[in-house]
């Protein structure tokens, strides 16, 4: 479906559940979140029956993730649910990658084609730090996982943090040379409640290009400006998520765990299809892409997000 300013709204990112078993601290509170009650939430028919709607209304892509997708008890019957509605091409999902040991091959046999993993430092200490209790360790096992199961171009993502990892860039971007890998740096949104980095938290990915003056330009992929280091098999890649608008060419739509469609990430508007039928769900849903706005307000260390949601709650 095309949107009010000429996009076409092909892709849709659907957040299977709130809750993680890491604790990012510029993603989610310490203490976790507010339990909501399962009344409120989407049941899987009715997340099956969201993406049946938005794939009659020409979505094509469909990303899970959370919370920690991972963590759902049911989502491989999601995954596998999903990739069977007519009308969706590609299932992909997103994940801190700590699960992935014991369910990479599963999730493959479920008809998820692509994995986006995160992962914000190599360091030990520093993993341990910035997911509050998560080890680097089983975080790399999940790639290596994914890897030895057929996920083929992994895309490895990291938030990019001043004084955190911003001395980690040349060897997380090494990682395109070590696995056959995407290396995506993200700047840090100033969501609602995230933990305060300080000052110097937010770095714009243009710190990548003077760290690594050897990139060449790739060309682009959806959001992201790629680079590529000399001899490496996969693609630096930089989303200026704060930096540069691309909301020109946005061609997305978020649905929440609780059943909130969200035509802006960094909008609180919201429209509910939970309890709709089929039809109810579609309507909800032409509604919230002919509401979805031209451009966000700026981003800024003092001028935060108006998602009025964590990032948990919402899916990045
Ligand atoms: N748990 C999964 C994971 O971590 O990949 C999926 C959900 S997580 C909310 C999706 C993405 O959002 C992750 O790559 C995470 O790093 C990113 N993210 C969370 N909070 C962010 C923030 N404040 N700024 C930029 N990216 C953020
Ligand atoms: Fe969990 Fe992902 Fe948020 Fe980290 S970024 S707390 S892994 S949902």
């Amino acid at each position: 479906m095309v949107d009010i300013y000429g996009r076409e709204i092909s892709y849709l990112r659907l957040s299977v559940t709130d809750r993680c078993n890491l604790r990012c601290r510029y993603c989610m509170p310490a203490d976790g979140i507010c339990k909501k009650s399962h009344a409120e939430m989407l049941t899987e028919d009715e997340m099956v029956r969201a993406v049946e709607a938005a794939a009659s209304l020409g979505i094509r892509k469909l990303r899970l993730t959370g919370g920690e997708p991972l963590v759902k008890k049911n989502i491989l019957s999601i995954c596998e649910r999903c990739a069977a509605v007519e009308g969706i091409r590609e299932v992909c999902l997103t994940t801190n990658g700590t699960l992935l040991p014991q369910m990479a091959k599963d999730l493959k046999a479920a008809g998820v084609e692509r994995l986006n993993i995160s992962l914000d430092t190599l360091d030990p200490e520093k993993y341990a730090y910035i997911t509050r209790v998560g080890t680097l360790k089983q975080a790399l096992r999940g790639i290596d996982c994914a890897l030895e199961a057929g996920f083929a171009h992994l895309k490895i993502n990291a938030v990019l943090i001043g004084g955190f990892n911003d001395d980690e860039i040349p060897a997380l971007a090494e990682l395109t040379r070590r696995y056959p890998a995407d290396v995506r740096f993200i700047e840090l949104m100033p969501m609602t409640e995230q933990e305060q980095f300080g000052q110097n938290a937010y770095v714009p990915t243009s710190a990548v290009l003077d760290a690594l003056p050897e990139l060449e330009a790739a060309g682009e992929d959806g959001v992201a400006r790629l680079y590529r280091l000399p001899n490496a098999g996969g693609n630096i890649g930089l989303i200026s998520a704060v930096s540069s608008h691309f909301c020109a060419a946005c061609n997305r739509i978020r649905l929440t765990a609780d059943g909130k469609l969200k035509p802006c990430l960094h909008s609180d508007a919201e429209y509910s299809v939970k309890g709709l039928d089929l039809e109810g769900m579609r309507r909800e849903m032409e509604r919230a892409i002919l509401a979805k706005p031209a451009c966000h307000a700026p981003l800024s260390s003092v001028e935060r997000s108006n998602a009025g949601r964590n990032m948990n709650q919402i899916g990045g």
